[in-house]
């Protein structure tokens, strides 16, 4: 085993099972994604911390124990669609794609052009060959592969954009940060025979979502 592989297994151990995620294919994942490769050579020695890093253009590459928790809570199942909102670094991304294996695929959306380039092409360098990195204003989803299986927004938004919640398949969740431009609630938003639900995860905080229905700027 490498040196990274063993950072990521004391990192799953330490910050993610110890804390309350259990799901076997979502712990899997996080050992299997190479982390170290999607923050800036210049942090590597703190890829595996218990914290977000910067990866350029103001954007974040969030917390692994954030990241765990996220996936965990939208159910997914191999071969599942997915979508997610904000790609940044593509790690997110990669973790879904372990999650859902080769059956299933992730198209991400992205608003930051040189950004989303960027995270294609490592994703696709590393051979996560069922993620689509879409260069765009996510908070309008991407209707023409509606409907998914769950949909993953990575910053955080004013309001729960309709847009997204249109585009859940019955039974599918939204996982997404709601609140103010400091502080966020994590909540899961469940489609239902005639509704949804809502629930509440954690207290979190993330950058803005920015777009026709999240943040003006
Ligand atoms: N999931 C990422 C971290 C995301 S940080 C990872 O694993 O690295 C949030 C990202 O959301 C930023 O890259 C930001 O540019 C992007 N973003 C903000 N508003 C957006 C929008 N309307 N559509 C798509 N991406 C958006």
């Amino acid at each position: 085993m490498d040196e990274f592989a063993r950072e990521r297994r004391q990192m799953v151990a330490d910050q993610i099972a110890r804390r309350d995620v259990s799901d076997p294919r979502v712990l899997d994942a996080m050992r299997a994604v190479p982390r170290h490769r999607f923050v800036p050579s210049s942090l590597l020695s703190q890829a595996h911390g218990d914290f977000p890093l910067p990866v350029g253009d103001g954007q974040t590459i969030s917390q692994p124990y954030i990241v765990a928790l996220m996936t965990e809570n939208m159910h997914l199942s191999p071969g599942d669609h997915v979508l997610e909102i904000g790609c940044g670094s593509g790690y997110q991304a990669a973790v879904l794609s372990e999650v859902v294996g080769p059956q299933g695929d992730i198209v991400s959306i992205e608003r930051v052009p040189a950004l989303a380039r960027s995270a294609g092409e490592r994703l696709a360098e590393l051979g996560y060959d069922n993620v689509t990195v879409v260069e765009g204003d996510g908070t309008k989803g991407h209707p023409g592969e509606a409907p998914y299986d769950g949909i993953i927004v990575t910053a955080a938004a004013p309001t729960v954009p309709e847009p997204l919640v249109e585009q859940l398949g019955e039974g599918a969740r939204l996982v997404i940060p709601v609140g103010g431009s400091w502080f966020q609630e994590l909540v899961a938003i469940e489609r239902e025979k005639g509704g949804v639900r809502k629930r509440h995860i954690c207290g979190c905080r993330f950058v803005p979502l920015i777009g026709e229905h999240g943040w003006e700027r």
